[in-house]
């Protein structure tokens, strides 16, 4: 499938003319269709709820969207959880999903009121220490081990993931936590990461409402909740066949309908914690060609580099790039196009035939609006870039400015003298 662009050229220029690039650009239409259509999907389900996995793109302004769209946030760290707190979710839309948790975060979700699941059989326990009472309702985290497969052959390996209890740690904690006098119980599992298919939902939850009905026969706990966590992927690739968020719904529903209803438990409420699927597809990374060079191979050097967007140079990930306005021209030319670090693997493609590239010519990086600016850093002193949002009437809006030198020197005290050279 043709992957088109949100943003037209002379959009662009529009923009450029006041924020240089490179600069984030999201599609605010295309969030809340979205957000809506995932809404519908699993609308057979009355508890449903999607929280945002904030780490895929911690934006206030993006967030405020998708809270509008009833969505809660499912946070990794403190600074998450207080980015929740202040753009105003409540206790029950602020999912606490973390591993390796540092004491003070575990306090500070308590405090405001965060569902907090756990990664670990050592938690209760620690959790227990700091707080000194369990919350009233708890999560914990299951991990299957050994690989996990789908029919289409997707996978991964759970045996190998840092993340989760063990099969027989997870029964014995709710028999813990039941005891303890917890009262609300959610089950959560992240298995398998950027699935482009529909069958990977229906295929957990049938798992996990599996594992459900084998919890509450041994340990008594009825489970309120079953947290799908994210995973759900996009097509980065032209020749991939986008999931259906309809159809993996439906796939649920039928699952849920099989194994939960018949056992009297068609009241349990079903959470997912989407970050790349509500996001990746709607946000693009705007770089300008500035140089050209010609050696072993056709290299275009950009304005942008890994430290914009990683994934590239870090997993070796595919992101679409559009010429902008050259939508339709023949892709008969193959360059590598680079970033400046200084490192060989800042190649935002390798090998990819493009049409012809002029020096100025704006390129268009698809599918960075989750995993993009988020994971963005300071390597080689290159400064994060500004974000900008593409608004339903075609204005746009600055949602985030682009850090200056004196971002980058500001954890140090003895340079107050650095001015900004612009
Ligand atoms: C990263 C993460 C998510 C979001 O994953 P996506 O692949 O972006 O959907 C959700 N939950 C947890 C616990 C995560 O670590």
């Amino acid at each position: 499938m043709k992957k088109e662009t949100f943003v037209t050229k002379d959009k662009i220029k529009e923009i450029a003319a006041i924020y240089p690039t490179p600069f984030h650009l999201y599609d605010e239409s295309g969030i809340r269709e979205n957000a809506k259509a995932v809404n519908e999907a699993f609308s057979w389900n009355p508890g449903f709820r999607e929280y945002f996995a904030v780490k895929a793109n911690p934006n206030p302004f993006l967030i405020r969207i998708l809270k509008e769209c009833g969505c809660g946030t499912d946070c990794s760290s403190l600074t998450e959880l207080m980015l929740s707190d202040s753009l105003g979710f409540c206790g029950e839309e602020i999912m606490f999903s973390s591993n390796d948790t540092p004491p003070e975060e575990f306090i500070y979700a308590d405090r405001i009121g965060a569902t907090i699941n756990l990664d670990d059989f050592t938690h209760i326990a620690y959790l227990e220490d700091l707080l000194g009472t369990l919350p009233e309702t708890l999560c914990l985290r299951y991990n299957p081990g050994g690989v996990y497969k789908l029919s289409n052959g997707i996978m991964d390996n759970p045996g190998d993931a840092k993340y989760g209890f063990t099969r027989e740690q997870i029964i014995e904690g709710y028999r813990i936590l039941k005891e303890k006098g917890v009262k609300r119980f959610g089950l959560h599992a992240f298995l398998v990461s950027n699935t482009v298919t529909n069958d990977y939902y229906p295929a957990l939850a049938k798992t996990l409402f599996e594992l459900c009905l084998e919890i509450r026969e041994k340990t008594g706990v009825k489970m309120d909740f079953i947290n799908l966590s994210g995973g759900v992927g996009i097509s980065y690739r032209p020749e991939e066949t986008p999931n259906d968020i309809r159809a993996i719904g439906a796939g649920v529903e039928r699952v849920y309908r099989e194994t939960l209803v018949p056992a009297g438990m068609g009241d349990v409420d079903i959470y997912t914690e989407m970050g790349r699927f509500m996001l990746a597809p709607f946000g693009c990374l705007v770089t300008q060609a500035i140089h050209e060079k010609h050696t072993y191979k056709e290299y275009i050097g950009v304005d942008a580099c890994a430290a914009n967007l990683m994934r590239p140079a870090v997993y070796g990930a595919y992101h679409h790039i559009t010429v902008a306005g050259k939508e339709d021209a023949a892709c008969d030319h193959q360059y590598d196009v680079v970033g400046s670090l200084c490192e060989n693997c800042d190649k935002f493609a390798i090998d990819r035939m493009l049409p012809k590239i002029e020096m100025g010519d704006y390129l268009i990086i698809h599918d960075a609006g989750a995993h993009g600016f988020s994971m963005g850093y300071n390597y080689n002193g290159r400064l994060r870039s500004a974000e900008i949002l593409l608004k339903p009437d075609g204005s746009f809006e600055l949602i985030r400015r682009a850090e200056t030198p004196k971002d980058y020197f500001a954890t140090f005290d003895c340079f107050d003298n650095i001015s900004d050279l612009t």
